[in-house]
């Protein structure tokens, strides 16, 4: 099973992941989701904790992955140094420090050395929904009446 869990629950990003076309320029190299320290935190996916330590002044737990390299922060993690961890495990608790200071957990990815947005790995899952979604719509006849119902469609939209 490799699609990762949210390290937290529920996943509600206040911050998206930003990258950068080239590694020194500003960038959000994560994603932040909403959490409280002391907040349980669990491992996105099975594998390898790498790296239990402070970076900067905030306490960072990297985890190796068969499909990513996963760092969270700010995270207080006992235990868990070198030690292989199961999706779902929890690991920490929130801590405090750096840009998610008391409000949130920062969840990197890294693959093959750059970083991507995790929760790509998550909304993986989003396509099953589809079927769920366009069966609602067919079942509201109301829906179907007003033609214009500019809003929230799937995109399509902005296809060349
Ligand atoms: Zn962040």
């Amino acid at each position: 099973m490799l699609t990762p869990v949210p390290p937290v629950t529920p996943a509600s990003v206040v911050r998206p992941f930003a990258g950068a076309a080239q590694d020194w320029l500003p960038a959000h190299r994560g994603t932040d989701l909403a959490a409280r320290p002391g907040q349980a935190v669990v491992a996105p996916l099975t594998g390898r904790v790498v790296f239990v330590g402070t970076i900067a002044g905030r306490p960072v737990v990297s985890i190796r992955t068969p499909i990513a390299r996963f760092t969270l922060e700010p995270v207080s993690a006992k235990d868990v140094d070198g030690r292989w961890v199961r999706t779902g495990q929890v690991i920490g608790r929130v801590a405090e420090g750096g840009h998610c200071d008391r409000l949130c957990l920062h969840w990197g990815a890294k693959v093959n050395g750059r970083y991507v947005d995790p929760m790509t790995f998550v909304n993986r899952r989003a396509p099953v929904l589809k079927p769920l979604q366009a069966a609602t719509t067919r079942s509201e006849p109301g829906a179907r009446a007003g033609p214009a119902a500019p809003c929230c469609g799937s995109g399509s939209r902005d296809s060349p």
